[in-house]
């Protein structure tokens, strides 16, 4: 029976190969893997050509994954099992740093600082917490990884919580994020 519409012949032909490719799913896989165990190198570089063009894409994905609590766990468990490689892995992260701290350039006086704290109130730019001398901790508000510069413009008070989440995303402070939603404000002024 041959179907005249279009859309009906689509969803058709859709339940079709559905019922096609799951009745044949394990032997399709099978010839899958036999081939990229053959090509390598062709596998290699069609998975180096995906993640490139698809790397906003997998990021996404992998900081949904990544939250799960069992990944949470194996990477705890991870860290645990490889103690050497993870001191050269940190020992890496903080030159890293270093490097691009002497890069970005800027610096910040303690007067400074406390004037940054104080205009924020003492409190965490993120969630309003109230901090103290003890308790405070420096945020890059653009972070150093992503060129950031140490001149007290970018730096804002932050709790200890808000600093370590943040890690090198970019987040406003709030009070920066309420400034720019504000209508009130005009280009001149
Ligand atoms: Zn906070």
């Amino acid at each position: 029976m041959p179907i005249k519409d279009p859309l009906a012949k689509r969803e058709y032909m859709r339940a079709y190969m559905r019922k096609n490719y799951l009745r044949d799913k394990e032997s399709r896989w099978k010839r899958t893997e036999a081939w990229r165990k053959a090509h390598p190198e062709v596998h290699a570089a069609t998975q180096a050509r995906y993640r490139d063009r698809n790397r906003e894409k997998i990021h996404a994905v992998l900081a949904v994954i990544d939250k799960r609590p069992h990944r949470i766990e194996a990477r705890k468990q991870w860290k645990r099992e490889h103690p050497e490689l993870m001191q050269r892995i940190n020992f890496k992260a903080r030159l890293k740093r270093k490097l691009a701290v002497a890069t970005n350039g800027g610096s910040c006086t303690p007067a400074q600082w406390h004037a940054r704290c104080a205009f924020y109130g003492w409190r965490c730019a993120y969630c309003g917490k109230q901090l103290n001398r003890g308790t405070v901790e420096i945020d890059h508000v653009i972070p150093v990884a992503k060129g950031g510069t140490g001149w007290a413009s970018n730096l804002v008070p932050a709790c200890r919580s808000c600093n370590s989440s943040k890690g090198s995303r970019m987040l406003l402070p709030s009070r920066l994020a309420r400034y720019l939603e504000r209508d009130d404000i005009s280009e001149s002024g």
